[in-house]
């Protein structure tokens, strides 16, 4: 068989009836192209995940009136996407009202979760989870509609039927990264008869079969994922620019779009707030060297953006910043603490058995303070677990302080080049100050593909242009001839 090809599509390029016809020909072009093999992943069509969270939030206050029109709005929606998709194709119209029938039923569905959902007044994250799958799963439909239309044969799958992930609800994890059990036995066999699937992103399995989501973003996940367990050949994220740029091109007006990047750096600038990106797409795949194209559905005929494992471009020494807002730093502060082993230890063990994950970690020489980022939204219970944690020594003086400051941003400079570059965090900090911008706390990783700063969030914008301009900007924008 030839290599499998996955391909995955955001929900602006599935936004409408024309996008996902369009996106139904990119699939086709791609099996045209050579690879019989290829699979497609889905998010819900653009704006409908944000509707089915303000339904479940509407559902909570027990207004179940607001809820089910909200559920018939989006039925609406897609029906009426389903009529311009049928329209445009050739499959007969009784096969075609089936895909009709199977999106009437997940709204019927949702509507009764909806509605059991305002009678109870309580939300379970399971729950969330399994209304907030009905948009993939209604937009898989549709694309593979759109797909046979073009005389394609296309199933759609949803991945909440055999993709197996860890049991949080909201922030899963596929059992396996390379190997999540599942994903082969319910695709392979289509591929062999020559079927491409068109997989429901963002969503998966349960130990006990009930539906998990991997967050916001999540369907890049799904595509990574699956790719990795299918050991394809490449994963195309489909997005609404033209590649990843060198920073948010709705904040640094320069940015430019990156021909290529490493796995590790696509992988910092994700975890560090690059929103083209879920932090964990690339988790997956870098290991098997299974390369990531981020490419835009609107502009098909550019190369966009190759993540791989040699893509260190020579001259580009910093590649890109990002940021993530809202942070807290937190500072446990002593000077009895200088010597006393295991301090931080602690610190970063209580955070852990709270599930509270350490944004970023700077550490003084003088062991005099432990200096760390939270998530905003983890602060108090950090701080509470932090005082309940050292309440001896508190008392007796080891710890004279655990501060906590609200508000904060974390830039994050990343570029592998930097390691071999002297001279790259001076221009880094000298812009920094000449912008007249307080820096709050720093941390290099050990690698030094990353410098992190943490500012005040109101001067994160600021930050990001002044680095830009002063470390990248200038650098050639990406070719715009096709990948192959
Ligand atoms: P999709 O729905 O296709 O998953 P997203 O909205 O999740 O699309 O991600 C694409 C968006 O990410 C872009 O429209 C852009 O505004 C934003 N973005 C933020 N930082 C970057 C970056 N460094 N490079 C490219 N896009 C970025
Ligand atoms: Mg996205």
């Amino acid at each position: 068989m030839t290599p499998t090809q996955v391909h995955k599509f955001g929900g602006t390029s599935v936004l409408n009836a024309d996008r996902v016809l369009n996106a139904a020909r990119i699939l086709a072009d791609a099996r045209s192209e050579g690879s019989t093999a290829i699979v497609g992943v889905t998010s819900a069509l653009g704006g409908i995940t944000d509707e089915l969270i303000r339904a479940c939030e509407t559902a909570r206050t027990g207004d179940t009136n607001a809820a089910t029109a909200a559920a018939a709005a989006m039925q609406h929606r897609h029906a009426e996407a389903f009529d311009q998709i049928a329209a445009a194709g050739a499959v007969p119209p009784n096969e075609a009202a089936e895909t009709r029938t199977a999106i009437d039923q997940l709204f019927g569905d949702l509507r009764e979760l909806l509605h059991g959902t305002a009678l109870l007044r309580e939300l379970t994250p399971r729950t969330r989870d399994r209304v907030l799958a009905t948009g993939e799963k209604a937009a898989a439909r549709l694309l593979a509609l759109a797909l046979r239309g073009l005389g394609v044969p296309a199933l759609a799958l949803d991945a909440d039927d055999f993709l197996r992930t860890t049991d949080d609800f909201g922030e899963a994890d596929p059992l396996s990264y390379t190997d999540c059990p599942g994903v082969a036995n319910a695709i392979t066999p289509l591929l062999t008869e020559g079927v491409t699937p068109i997989v429901t992103g963002f969503c998966g399995r349960a130990s006990d079969g009930a539906t998990t989501t991997f967050g916001r973003g999540g369907s890049d996940f799904t595509a990574t994922i699956i790719g990795a367990a299918l050991r394809a050949s490449e994963v195309t994220i489909w997005t609404d620019v033209p590649g990843v740029f060198s920073a948010d091109p709705r904040v640094v007006r320069t940015a430019c779009v990156l021909s290529a990047l490493h796995f590790r750096e696509a992988s910092e600038m994700s975890y560090y707030g690059a929103k083209v990106l879920h932090p964990r797409t690339v988790i997956p795949i870098a290991g098997l060297g299974i390369p990531v194209r981020i490419r835009s559905s609107l502009e098909p005929a550019l190369a966009g953006t190759l993540v791989s494992r040699d893509a260190a471009v020579a001259g580009e020494t910093v590649k890109a910043v990002t940021a993530v807002r809202r942070q807290a730093i937190i500072a446990v502060e002593g000077n009895g603490m200088a010597g006393v082993p295991g301090i931080a230890g602690r610190v970063f063990s209580t955070l852990a058995s709270m599930r509270i994950s350490v944004t970023m970690i700077s550490q003084a020489s003088s062991e005099s303070s432990v200096c760390f980022a939270v998530p905003e939204a983890d602060a108090a219970a950090a701080d509470a677990a932090l005082r309940a944690e050292f309440g001896p020594e508190i008392e007796d003086g080891t710890i004279e302080a655990v501060r906590v400051r609200t508000g904060v941003g974390l830039v994050a400079v990343v570029g592998l080049g930097m390691a071999h570059t002297p001279g790259v965090a001076a221009r880094v900090f000298t812009a920094v100050a000449e912008s007249r911008i307080n820096v709050l706390a720093i941390a290099q990783g050990s690698s030094e593909l990353n410098i992190t700063l943490g500012v005040d969030d109101g001067e994160i914008d600021r930050a990001l242009v002044a680095i830009h301009d002063a470390c990248i900007a200038g650098l050639a924008p990406a070719s715009a001839s096709p990948p192959r």
